[in-house]
């Protein structure tokens, strides 16, 4: 029996399919490289934005034909969007064999159990499992050998009033330090160097059980053989001096970080649930600048969320320059079931959206485009992830991507690169050390 998996939207979802497959492989399955050879195909959906759903109803369109072709083969959606719609999904599309939301991975292999005798298998619980943490004791099947995701925490106690993450993956579980570590400490023993630590909200990591976020970083840091560690996504408001410092002190930290601000105008904030001003969100920035040596930062921004007037807009792109993010990830504002904001009327045009999000992103260029000049002519220390026909590929610890030259094997390696050429959104350089 064979397997494919479709991934859509963020890095957890990333994690969690690497999740299933090392679930479904414990199952008898093995992969398949396309989706026509294989006798499961699992969606797993992202909801974050119209987009991602649309995309999701049209596979889905897709998917109907391979199964006019193949009867037997059986189909899956899971996912944030079928945590929030599953039951549309399954009145609207007869033919999913099996829909599961996304507190309930670990009950994969009761659910197939079901599916292999003809039935169709549902199951989206609203309230988080207590036998969640048997995850933890499944494989994980990982694409890249080198950098590995590892969720430490899953759900949100944070309302942001435009996001339906709160919904769709729950309240705040942090997952037992140890449990963590041990899977650290097994990921550096077969090869990866780079830990990248993921959850919706990691800056909350451990509020649940009495045991800070600074803690876990400290002690991840100390495993021999971590080369790097990153984390994804943090919380402004959670952004402590203790996490600051640590991320100063540890030498195995990267100095980038992804610290969304969403809008730059208080009013806006207060709107959105965010919790901080825009003074705020510039504090934190400052003490990470003077602390955390050449750090550089990427964010995302909410174009157009209601009420949004031109002085507002003006906050944002004041942030934007006095911060200098190295990049952005700007969306316009659609209102998404399931969220407080979808009450409120979305009430800024297309036009108006599409007229600013235009002019942050022309600001936006001439701000990476200065930024990734100052790489020209320094030595930059890279870990190498891959390899395409002669040139090696891997990322700067401020996460930019470098393509190397190099006469040596340096596949899996971390090396120091003289950085040749600067383009808009990768290096090129010629290998000086390998470290
Ligand atoms: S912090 Fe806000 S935006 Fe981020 S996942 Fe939680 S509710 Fe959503």
């Amino acid at each position: 029996m064979k397997y494919f998996i479709k991934t859509y939207g963020c890095q957890m979802n990333i994690n969690d399919s690497e999740k299933i497959k090392g679930i479904l492989q414990t199952q008898g399955y093995e992969p398949a490289t396309k989706e026509e050879d294989a006798d499961l195909v699992i969606l797993n959906t992202c909801t974050i934005r119209e987009k991602p759903d649309q995309k999701v109803w049209s596979h889905l369109g897709e998917i109907k034909k391979l199964k006019s072709k193949n009867p037997n083969v059986k189909i899956g959606v899971c996912g944030c969007m079928a945590q929030r719609a599953g039951y549309e999904i399954a009145s609207k599309m007869p033919f999913v064999d099996l829909i599961f939301g996304t507190k309930n991975i670990h009950n994969i292999p009761k659910l197939l159990e079901d599916v292999k005798v003809g039935n169709r298998a549902i199951e989206i619980l609203e309230e988080e499992d207590p036998l969640e943490n048997i995850l933890d004791s499944y494989p994980t099947v990982r694409d890249n050998s080198y950098c590995a995701y590892v969720t430490i925490m899953r759900g949100c106690d944070k309302e942001c009033t435009y996001c339906v993450v709160p919904f769709t993956r729950g309240k705040e579980r942090s997952r037992n330090p140890q449990s963590i570590l041990d899977e650290v400490k097994s990921l550096v023993d077969n090869g990866v160097l780079e830990i990248h630590l993921i959850g919706q909200n990691v800056t909350a990591y451990g509020k649940d059980i009495d045991y800070p976020f600074y803690k876990l970083l400290e002690n991840i840091s100390k495993i021999e053989g971590v080369k790097r560690i990153r984390f994804t996504t943090g919380h402004p408001i959670d952004m402590t001096d203790d996490i600051i410092e640590t991320m100063a002190s540890l030498p195995n930290m990267v100095n980038h970080l992804h610290l969304p601000f969403q809008a730059g105008s208080d009013r806006i904030l207060e709107l959105m649930k965010r919790n901080y001003t825009k003074a705020y969100y510039l504090n934190r920035i400052e003490k990470l600048k003077s602390k955390v040596k050449d750090i550089t930062f990427s964010t995302d921004i909410i174009i157009g969320f209601p009420t949004e007037t031109e002085e507002d807009f003006q906050h944002t792109l004041d942030v934007v320059q006095t911060v200098e993010f190295e990049q952005v990830f700007s969306f316009k504002y659609s209102k998404r079931p399931n969220t407080p904001a979808y009450h409120m009327e979305d009430d800024l045009s297309d036009e108006i959206k599409t007229d600013r999000m235009k002019r942050l992103l022309e600001i936006q260029k001439a701000i990476t485009s200065k930024l990734m000049r100052r790489y020209e002519n320094t030595v930059q220390k890279v870990l190498v992830e891959d390899k395409k026909e002669n040139t090696y590929i891997g990322r700067t610890t401020t996460n930019v991507w470098c393509n190397i030259t190099s006469s040596n094997d340096i596949l899996g390696k971390e090396v120091e690169v003289l950085i040749t050429k600067t383009g808009f959104q990768s290096l090129d350089g010629v290998v000086q050390n390998i470290l």
